[in-house]
């Protein structure tokens, strides 16, 4: 084996940084991921609740990129699925051609990580380009202060508000971080007995909800012993409103507009209730950052347009660019 094949570091692990990994990865790169959190995925992750998984991030694509499209149903792991779709007065409304991830949504950056080594419950805290003969290695350390390694480069793929510390050492690119708009939200997941409605999505205006998920609905979450599972969002103006509320507040006012809708009053058998803080972000053209001098990057949402697909277009233009760069190192 070669001993001079280029090392990147890419801090992140959810769509953009497993995307990177896995184009990286088929490139003949070495990648190693950190992410501060157990698990992969970001925002697209799944949690436990009770004896099962279920989705707490973004519950499904719903990707009109026609690229991202045929990208979405060559994965393995990614099924189509058509819920039954109501509106907030009941009305019924036309079920959209959505794709989820049997059998959690994480399942597919897990599977995209694959050849990579994945440093999890590691958050980064400094990264510093260092040169030496006129070759530039970029140190890594861990918010304790400990070192991780050099690396040829290391790229950031966390949101924007958090990419703005980390991107430091580039000072116009935390810049460029720090000015993007960022949006929080309330969430819940929620097991109940199983209710008598047929709705399996429910959206449109309503003064605290944005949507409501039925996640055991979707392929691959039946629940055995019975109950169904749902995922409950706040809007955002309502979130905002209640940034620091309590959450079991939060959890029973999600619960009663819920149950309301339904019109049920089951039991809940367990529940989780999430703040995202970092949700989504009003996001710019930019595609990906990348400074060729100092080998520090960044990709990710906020950098092409918004949500899963920007986050999967910047990691592939990412991927591109670093592929064109090294080609001479990986021939
Ligand atoms: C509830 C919810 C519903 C959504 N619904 C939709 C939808 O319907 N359609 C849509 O298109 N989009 C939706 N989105 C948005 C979508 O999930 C995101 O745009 C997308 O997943 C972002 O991917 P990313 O890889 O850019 O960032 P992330 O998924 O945020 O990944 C960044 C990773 O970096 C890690 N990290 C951050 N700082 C550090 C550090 N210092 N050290 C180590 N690791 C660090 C984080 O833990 C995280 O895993 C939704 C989001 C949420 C929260």
């Amino acid at each position: 084996m070669r001993d001079n094949i280029p090392h990147i570091a890419i801090i992140g692990a959810g769509l953009a940084g497993s995307v990177l990994s896995n184009r990286l990865v088929e490139a003949g790169f070495l990648i190693s991921v950190y992410d501060k959190s157990r698990g992969t995925g970001g925002r697209l992750s799944s949690c436990r609740i009770d004896d099962i998984s279920a989705d707490l991030g973004a519950p499904y694509f719903d990707t009109t990129d026609p690229d991202m499209l045929s990208w979405l149903k060559a994965q393995p792991k990614v099924k189509p699925w058509q819920p039954k779709h109501i509106g907030y007065y009941k009305t019924d409304l036309p079920s959209p051609l959505l794709y989820v991830v049997e059998p959690r949504q994480s399942a597919l950056t897990r599977s995209l990580m694959e050849g990579s080594t994945f440093i999890p419950q590691c958050r980064i805290a400094y990264i510093w380009p260092e040169k030496e003969n006129q070759e530039t290695q970029v140190i890594l350390r861990d918010e304790h202060g400990k070192g991780l390694g050099n690396f040829d480069a290391v790229i950031v793929t966390a949101p924007a508000p958090q990419a703005t510390t980390l991107l430091e050492a580039v000072p116009r690119f935390a810049k460029r971080a720090s000015e993007i708009e960022t949006h929080m939200n309330w969430v819940a997941v929620i097991k109940i007995n199983p209710a008598s409605s047929a709705a399996e999505l429910i959206s449109g205006d309503h003064p605290v909800l944005r949507r409501c998920v039925k996640d055991s609905a979707k392929p691959g979450r039946a629940i055995e012993h019975g109950g169904e599972v749902w995922l409950i969002e706040a809007n955002a103006c309502w979130s905002e409103a209640n940034r620091d509320s309590d959450p079991e507040q939060v959890f029973e006012q999600l619960k009663s507009s819920f149950y309301e809708l339904l019109d049920i009053d089951t039991e809940v058998l367990a529940y989780r209730c999430h703040r995202w803080l970092y949700s989504a972000h009003k996001g710019i053209d930019e595609g990906y950052l990348w400074d060729s001098e100092l080998n520090i990057g960044a990709c990710g949402d906020w950098l092409q347009g918004e949500g899963l697909s920007g986050a999967w277009k910047s990691a592939n233009l990412m991927a591109d660019r670093l592929i064109k760069d090294y080609q001479t190192a990986l021939a």
